[in-house]
């Protein structure tokens, strides 16, 4: 079972002895969180970790998913898409399956809870299909500082009923929205297979088990292979710090055999870096595996998230947690993250040059490494890992049930 005290030496006695009071009015509340999926996804991730934690600290937390179907499925992502600025055909059929969904699962789900979250648009109209009787809070991890107009206007007519919405970032917020509004940053669980402890003889097992060799300094990038992420601005700077020290380069990114895009983009470095993949100076990593991406993030010399547009970018933060020095694109969440030059580097993300200089630098300075990657393991520690997600929902619930006039 997981437990609050296990955190205590990560994040020292304060943070836990703060939750323990905090909650303490709270004590068995019944809070509901529901979304869309048990496995896959950053929502998944956090609730897995969330929900028991709540239950350990006094509160008596349920997860329910709603039962979605392709049809389902396949609106949503066009909404996903949508919401971030895609353009969409909102046929009335296309609403009505949406609808269907959260009409079926009122039939099913009893919901007599004290409070209610729910997560992303796909269970978003429950509200419509239940008797309101407590606090609803939609939290939405989307990106939604250029939403599709159409699409937009017809979702405002359920977040309207809400108490409050959550957003992941400040210029998520909407102006046009009447509706309290809060920002919570996301974060890590470092207790988690991509984010706990290793020992080195853990590591080098599973490096060894992907064909991972140590002898060159390694340079690593994890993401998708996805336009917005660079990967082949990623081996242009490679190729230009190669010039200067000899290194390796690792591109670690699971493939969705759905996704052509990332296929073309993946066939486009193999091709550009051919003789040195042969050579093995360049690693293509399609594995999914968590263990090894935390085995990665912890060897390699320089990280770099070199993404064109980021969310918030929770590699970054992940790097960060393994004291890496992280060389990011001045986009999206990272520099909520990284200060410049402090706890790592940020660099204009068409700037080759400056990215593979500093790059040189971190490499040549194993020194100037090691303290940016302890400050960014504080950063990390202070303001992005679960024990403050925690927190913050506790506060935002104090206040909701009427506990606290302070709105976090
Ligand atoms: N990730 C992974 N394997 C990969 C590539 C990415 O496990 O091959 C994980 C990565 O560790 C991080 C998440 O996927 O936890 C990506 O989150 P991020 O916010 O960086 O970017 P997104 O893909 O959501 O745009």
């Amino acid at each position: 079972m997981k437990k609050l005290s296990a955190y205590r030496n990560i994040v020292g006695d304060a943070v836990i002895g703060e939750i323990y009071h905090k909650v303490k009015p709270l004590y068995g509340k019944r809070i509901l969180h529901v979304n869309s999926t048990f496995i896959g996804g950053g929502v998944a991730e956090i609730l897995t970790n969330l929900t028991p934690l709540m239950n350990n600290v006094g509160l008596d937390a349920d997860w329910r998913i709603l039962h979605g179907n392709t049809d389902l499925f396949e609106i949503t992502k066009k909404f996903h898409n949508a919401l971030q600025g895609d353009d969409i055909n909102l046929t009335s059929i296309k609403k009505k399956l949406y609808l269907l969904a959260s009409e079926a699962f009122s039939a099913y789900a009893k919901l007599d809870h004290d409070l209610v979250i729910i997560h992303d648009p796909q269970p978003l109209p429950l509200i419509e299909y239940y008797k309101k009787r407590q606090p609803w809070i939609w939290r939405c991890h989307i990106d939604l500082s250029n939403p599709n107009p159409t699409l937009w206007d017809f979702l405002k007519g359920y977040i309207i009923r809400y108490d409050l919405g959550i957003f992941s970032h400040e210029q998520y917020t909407k102006k046009d929205l009447p509706v309290r509004q809060t920002v919570i940053q996301p974060v890590i669980d470092p207790m988690t297979p991509k984010n706990m402890e290793l020992k080195d003889r853990e590591i080098a097992y599973y490096l060894k088990k992907y064909n991972i060799p140590t002898d060159k300094p390694i340079i690593t990038q994890i993401s998708r292979f996805d336009k917005w992420k660079d990967p082949l601005g990623v081996v242009e700077v490679f190729l230009k710090v190669k010039e200067k020290i000899d290194c390796r380069l690792v591109l670690c990114g699971n493939m969705a055999t759905d996704d052509p895009e990332g296929i073309e983009i993946f066939k486009h470095v193999q091709e550009r870096v051919q003789d040195l993949i042969d050579r093995g100076d360049v690693l293509l990593v399609t594995v999914e595996s968590n263990v090894l991406v935390n085995a990665l993030q912890r060897i390699s010399a320089v990280v770099m998230q070199k993404s064109i547009r980021e969310g918030f970018g929770l590699t970054v933060t992940e790097a960060m947690w393994k004291e890496r020095p992280v060389l990011a694109s001045r986009v999206g969440g990272i520099p909520l993250q990284i200060t410049d030059g402090v706890n790592g580097f940020l660099n204009d993300p068409d700037d080759y040059q400056g990215f593979a200089d500093r790059a040189i630098e971190l490499l040549n300075s194993p020194s100037l490494a090691k303290e940016m990657g302890q400050r960014a393991k504080e950063t990390i520690r202070e303001k992005f890992l679960i024990t403050r997600l925690l927190r913050d929902y506790i506060d935002i619930i104090s206040y909701e049930l009427g506990f606290t006039n302070q709105n976090m």
